[in-house]
């Protein structure tokens, strides 16, 4: 059997579409969910295997993409939003119900992902959303409970979904955000 990985993509990964303009998020309550509206396509769409990132039941990593915070509304019962650790970098924004992660905020303004929220778009019942492609944070699920044996077969298991496992962020990101330092320090001109 294989090894689930998150339900969204155990079966084969959706493809997103490119006139996709986004959609709602809902959280899990039966009754009164919160609801955000994201009036944009999402971005660096990824699998995440690092204990701060909302899961479903049952999976090993996370899905997660980002969008830009201008695009983040809520739009129902945001009364029950509440965020899990406000000295964390990313502000995870939750529903106190039913524990679900509506929005992640990132409040530094000097931080090199400041202005993009982290958002879950398996909420959505809308099809498009940009799928994920990569993983990061894989070793962290030993932190969650993993058996560390196993993680070649985790491994081997991303790749055979075309997620690239990496255990930070992928070298796209890690380059922007190394950019980003280098600007501020001036290493960089421009
Ligand atoms: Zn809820
Ligand atoms: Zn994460």
């Amino acid at each position: 059997m294989a090894i689930a990985i998150h339900p969204s993509v155990d079966n084969g990964i959706a493809p997103g579409r490119d006139d996709f303009a986004g959609g709602t998020l809902s959280c899990k309550c039966a009754q009164s969910p919160v609801k955000v509206k994201l009036s944009a396509q999402t971005l660096h769409n990824h699998a995440c295997g690092c204990t701060k990132c909302w899961k479903p039941p049952g999976a090993l990593f996370a899905v997660i993409a980002v969008v830009p915070r201008d695009k983040v509304e809520v739009v129902e019962n945001g009364d029950k939003l509440a965020i899990v650790d406000d000295k964390a970098t990313i502000q995870r924004h939750a529903c106190k119900d039913c524990g679900v992660h509506l929005f992640g905020r990132i409040e530094n303004k000097d931080h090199a992902f400041y202005g993009l929220d982290f958002v879950h778009t398996e909420l959505s019942k809308e099809a498009g959303w940009s799928p994920p492609g990569f993983a990061a944070f894989v070793s962290s699920i030993i932190e969650s409970g993993a058996d560390p044996a196993n993680m070649g077969a985790v491994r081997s298991r991303l790749r055979e979904l075309g997620l690239e496992p990496y255990d930070c962020l992928s070298p796209t990101l890690m380059d922007a955000m190394s950019t980003h330092a280098a600007k501020r320090s001036g290493v960089l001109k421009g």
